[in-house]
């Protein structure tokens, strides 16, 4: 399960890309508009910024922007910049082997076996996801929930 700082992370970082092309986010305004506690905000920034993903400029008009177009930043790494490895067991990680201090048989391991396989669909799905594709498809289904709604769409005729 992601954690919460993962969770605020890809808020933040979905609403960045939405603001791509435009000025940096001032962190007030991001931690507002995504109802995300900003001292918990500044420090999920921040380790964004280390690993690359983000930008910041300070003074005037300053403030956090994607560091990369959106299309180029994968759902994989802001989950890997916030929790650390996919792997649910340390030794199916890819970034970060180790074994159990009582591991046996690592090629016979049934615990072993289950989550290679989990860590390997989950991060088949997140790092081959952008944050481009993401934000797309929040789009698109937004859409598609707003066009459902009857009122909605007889007021767009109606202009
Ligand atoms: S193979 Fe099994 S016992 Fe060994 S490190 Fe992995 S989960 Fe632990």
């Amino acid at each position: 399960m992601l954690s919460k700082g993962a969770l605020y992370g890809l808020k933040a970082v979905l609403a960045l890309g939405r603001a791509e092309g435009r000025a940096p986010v001032r962190i007030a305004d991001l931690a507002q508009a995504e109802a995300i506690p900003r001292k918990f905000l500044e420090r999920i920034l921040l380790r964004l910024r280390r690993r690359g993903v983000l930008r910041s400029k300070v003074g005037v008009g300053g403030g956090y922007a994607l560091a990369r177009p959106a299309d180029l930043i994968m759902i994989g790494e802001i989950v890997r910049s916030l929790d650390g490895p996919l792997a649910p067991v340390p030794c199916v990680s890819q970034t970060a082997y180790r074994r159990c201090d009582e591991c046996a048989d690592e090629r016979t391991c049934g615990i072993r076996l289950v989550m290679k396989d989990a860590r390997d669909a989950i991060a088949a799905v997140l790092d081959r996801t952008t944050v481009r594709e993401a934000l797309d498809r929040s789009e698109a289904a937004r859409r598609a929930a707003t066009g459902r709604a009857p009122g909605r769409r007889r007021q767009r005729r109606s202009r």
